[in-house]
């Protein structure tokens, strides 16, 4: 049966593209704005969206709820700074409704932490477990060097605030090549301390910014061998539904994941799809093609064209993506920078 041909129709929710991977996960971002400008996510200098190119948070409701609908399992909130956007508490306390029906497995966001003491409550109260949250580094002052204007003190007090919520924490770094390299050890150490997982991530081409994409790029193969001077590490079967590998580092018991999408393909086990805060949804993080589903929002009240639209998009998620970072390559393989498509 062709279950996208039939979008209304609650006992076959599944949208399956053609690889046959059933789209279970949706990352959306809310915002392209954020408070920091990480040098490898942003430039300087960044023009953000007029803010009536954005979904309003009735919008994003609708939209999440409509892939919801559609066997949408898990739901990611990203950005830019999900938390810098206005009232967003009002988006997330809508959706804790599925949760609360069972529809929805998991609510979660990606932020750089820098409003978690704010929120963590808040969110947790939402009925979100676990957050990532990004950090590249413990020392202050290459802290303010990578995110040009973050304040380390604030999101290491985002994080405690977030655990003593009660909230499972995992904290990411980019791998930077002659950045963090020295402090491999560190960021694994103060993560396994609070029972946290350490999750690294390969730099990836999006975006113009002003740095040799090559100067930064620092591949997990080689981050994985630094570990193993200090770590006994062994490969466990552990997952969260995301692309992330993960080992136990023997000496603290904790988990290490490695995000690789340059050295390691992961597109055959892809369940997920983003969708950006002006509604248009990207198929696969690495490759051009989208669809507006801003317009099927906008043009009725009723979801009928909103979901015409996702399932024709997902009829067309590409296989994989392409990316290569190398001497000759000056060019982004992706235009766009990632806090647009969300992270
Ligand atoms: N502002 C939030 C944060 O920093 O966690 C959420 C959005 S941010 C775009 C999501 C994740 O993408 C962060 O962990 C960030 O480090 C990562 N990221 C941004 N640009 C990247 C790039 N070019 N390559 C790899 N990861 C990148
Ligand atoms: Fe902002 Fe996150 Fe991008 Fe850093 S990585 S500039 S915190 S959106």
């Amino acid at each position: 049966m062709n279950i996208a041909a039939n979008p209304r129709e609650k006992a076959t929710p599944a949208l399956i593209d053609p690889f046959g991977r059933a789209i279970t996960y949706v990352r959306v971002s809310v915002t392209d704005r954020c408070d920091f400008r990480c040098v490898y996510c942003m430039s300087e200098e960044m023009s953000f969206l007029p803010k009536r190119d954005l979904l309003t948070l009735e919008e994003l409701d609708r939209l999440c709820s409509a892939f919801i609908s559609r066997g949408t399992r898990k739901l990611r909130i990203t950005g830019g700074e999900p938390l810098v956007r206005r009232d967003i508490m009002k988006l997330f306390r809508g959706l804790s409704r599925h949760l609360v029906s069972g529809e929805l497995h998991e609510l979660t966001l990606t932020t750089n932490g820098s409003l978690l003491s704010k929120y963590a409550d808040e969110l947790a109260d939402c009925g979100i477990r676990r957050i990532n949250v990004s950090l590249d580094t413990l020392d202050a002052a290459k802290f303010r060097l990578i995110t040009r204007r973050g304040d380390l003190d604030v999101v290491l007090r985002g994080v405690e605030a977030a655990r003593k919520a009660g909230l499972s924490v995992k904290l990411n770094a980019v791998a930077l090549k002659g950045v963090n390299e020295d402090e491999v050890f560190d960021l694994v150490e103060y993560a396994h301390g609070y029972g946290m997982d350490m999750t690294f991530i390969e730099v990836m081409p999006l975006g113009e910014v002003e740095r040799e994409r090559f100067d930064q790029y620092w591949p997990l193969t080689d981050v994985r061998a630094k570990l193993a001077e200090r770590f006994t590490l062994e490969p466990i079967a552990y997952t969260t539904g995301g692309p992330a590998r993960y080992m136990r580092a023997a000496e603290t018991g904790g988990r290490i994941g490695f995000i690789t999408p340059m050295t390691h393909n992961f597109c055959e086990s892809c369940n997920r799809v983003r969708v950006t805060c002006t509604g248009t949804l990207y198929m696969c993080l690495g490759q051009e093609d989208a669809a507006d589903l801003r317009a099927p929002l906008r043009a009725s009240p009723t979801d009928e064209a909103l979901h015409e639209a996702i399932a024709a998009a997902i009829a067309r998620k590409p296989k994989g993506h392409d990316f290569i970072i190398d001497r000759s390559t000056h060019q982004p393989a992706v235009g766009r920078h990632m806090s647009v498509t969300g992270g």
